[in-house]
C-alpha cells in the first residue's frame, strides 16, 4: 500500500478526469443523439453495440464485442493493478416510444466516465471494466452477464440513469414476470352456449380477483397485467385466452408470498369458469437494489461539485421501478443514482421523456453524468479507505438479507 491519497492530489485528478470528459463532449453528445435516433429493443441493440465498441476501439481500449455470449454486450478494460470498478452502459429502448427511458444517456455517460477514468487508471493504480449491458427493459442482460462472470473480481459497479430530478438512488423493488394461459371449450356463442367453457371469462374473473387483491397489499407492492389473447370472434366462445402480469414487491423474499396470492386469484377465475390454467414465471427475475450508501455519498459530493443536488428519494419525490442492476447489487457494491434531464414530474416511459432524452438538458446529463461517475471512480481508487468502507457496508447489508 502506498501513501494515503491527499485531498489536494484527489482534487487535481478529479479536475483532470473532468477535462478528459470535456475534451470528448461533442463526440459523447453525438453518440447519445445517434443512439436516440436508432432505438433498438432487448438484445437487438446492434447499432449501439457497433457505435460504442467502435469508439472504444478508436480510443485504444480494444473492446471485446459480443461479450459473455450475448450478441449486443461488450467489455473493455483499463488499468493493471488495484481495485476494479465497473461502469455500466445500457442502450436498449422501448417499443413504439423509443428512448423514453433515456438509455442513450446511460450509454454515453458511462462511456465518457470510462474513457476519462481510463486516462488516469495507471497513474492511480486502479482497474476499470466498462460493460455494455443490453436488454434492461425486461431481458435481464446484466443477470446473464453476472451468471457468466462479468462481475467476478469487480469491487464496485456504477451507473447513472436519467430522470426528472437528481436522486442519489431509485426506489427499486423486485419483479417477476408471469405468463398465464387459460383453456376452455369452444362453442357457437348463440347456437350452443351451454357447451362452451369460456376462457376469456376465466381471464376476466382472474383480473377482477387481482383488482380486489390490490386493496390488501403493501404500499410498496405493484401488480399490473394485460390481456394478450382474448378470443377470436364474438360468436365463438373463446377456448383460449392469455395474460401477462408483472408482480413487484419490496425484495425477493417478500415477492414470494405475493406471487402465490396472485396465482390464487387467477386460478379462482379458471375454476369459476370450468377452465384450466397454466402459468410460467418468466426468468430472469429482477432483484431489489441494495444501494451502497458509501458510494452514494461519494456520488452526491461529486454531483455537488457540478452544482447538482441529488436528493434522497421520499414519498413525494421518487421513481419506483425495477432494474437488473438490482441483481448486480447483490453481487458487488453498487449504485443506481438518477440524474435530472427533464423538468420535475415528467415520468420516464413517456413520449415526453423521450424528447427530453435528446435535448440540451439531456446532453448536460450525459456530460455531468460522465464527470460525476468518473470522479466517483477516482474516489474509489484513491488510497483513503473509501473502497474498504463500501466493501464493509456491502458485506453487512448482504449478510442481513440472508
Ligand atoms: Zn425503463
Ligand atoms: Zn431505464
Amino acid at each position: 500500500m502506498g501513501n494515503e491519497t491527499s485531498q489536494k492530489e484527489l482534487n487535481a485528478i478529479k479536475e483532470l478526469v473532468c477535462n478528459e470528459v470535456d475534451a470528448r463532449a461533442s463526440m459523447l453528445v453525438e453518440a447519445s443523439h445517434a443512439i436516440h435516433a436508432n432505438p433498438e429493443l432487448n438484445f437487438e441493440e446492434h447499432f449501439a453495440h457497433e457505435l460504442l465498441t467502435g469508439i472504444l476501439e478508436d480510443e485504444g481500449l480494444s473492446p471485446t464485442r459480443k461479450a459473455y455470449d450475448l450478441d449486443t454486450a461488450f467489455e473493455a478494460s483499463a488499468g493493471s493493478s488495484g481495485p476494479t470498478v465497473a461502469v455500466l452502459c445500457e442502450y436498449d429502448a422501448l417499443p413504439d416510444i423509443g428512448h423514453a427511458c433515456g438509455h442513450n444517456i446511460i450509454a454515453t455517460a458511462g462511456l465518457g466516465a470510462g474513457l476519462a477514468a481510463a486516462a488516469v487508471a495507471e497513474q492511480m493504480g486502479g482497474s476499470l471494466r466498462i460493460l455494455g449491458t443490453p436488454a434492461e427493459e425486461g431481458g435481464g442482460g446484466k443477470v446473464f452477464m453476472g451468471d457468466r462472470g462479468a462481475f467476478e473480481n469487480v469491487d464496485a459497479a456504477l451507473m447513472v440513469h436519467p430522470a426528472s430530478g437528481d436522486l442519489v438512488k431509485m426506489n427499486t423493488i423486485a419483479i417477476h414476470r408471469l405468463q398465464v394461459e387459460f383453456d376452455g371449450q369452444a362453442s357457437h356463442a348463440a347456437a350452443s352456449p351451454h357447451r362452451g367453457r369460456n376462457a376469456l371469462d376465466a381471464a376476466v374473473l382472474g383480473y377482477q380477483n387481482v383488482a380486489a387483491l390490490r386493496q390488501h397489499i403493501r404500499s410498496d407492492e405493484r401488480i399490473h397485467g394485460i390481456f394478450t389473447d382474448a378470443g377470436k370472434k364474438p360468436n365463438i366462445v373463446p377456448e383460449h385466452s392469455s395474460m401477462e402480469w408483472y408482480v413487484r414487491s419490496k425484495n425477493v423474499r417478500t415477492l414470494e408470498p405475493l406471487k402465490k396470492r396472485v396465482l390464487d386469484c387467477l386460478e379462482a377465475g379458471a375454476m369459476a369458469s370450468s377452465c384450466t390454467m397454466t402459468h410460467t414465471w418468466v426468468d430472469p427475475y429482477y432483484a431489489d437494489m441494495v444501494d451502497n450508501d458509501t458510494i452514494c455519498t461519494l456520488y452526491a459530493a461529486n454531483a455537488h461539485r457540478l452544482g447538482r443536488d441529488p436528493l434522497e428519494p421520499d414519498s413525494e419525490n421518487k421513481v419506483v421501478g425495477s432494474t437488473d442492476m438490482g441483481n448486480v447489487s447483490h453481487l458487488v457494491p453498487s449504485i443506481h443514482p438518477m440524474i435530472a434531464v427533464a423538468p420535475y414530474g415528467v415520468p420516464i416511459h413517456t413520449p415526453d421523456f423521450a424528447t427530453h432524452a435528446r435535448s440540451e438538458t439531456g446532453d448536460s446529463g450525459v456530460i455531468d453524468g460522465a464527470k460525476i461517475l468518473a470522479m466517483t471512480i477516482v474516489d474509489l481508487w484513491a488510497n483513503n479507505g473509501n473502497m474498504e468502507s463500501a466493501q464493509q457496508e456491502f458485506a453487512s447489508a448482504i449478510s442481513q438479507r440472508r
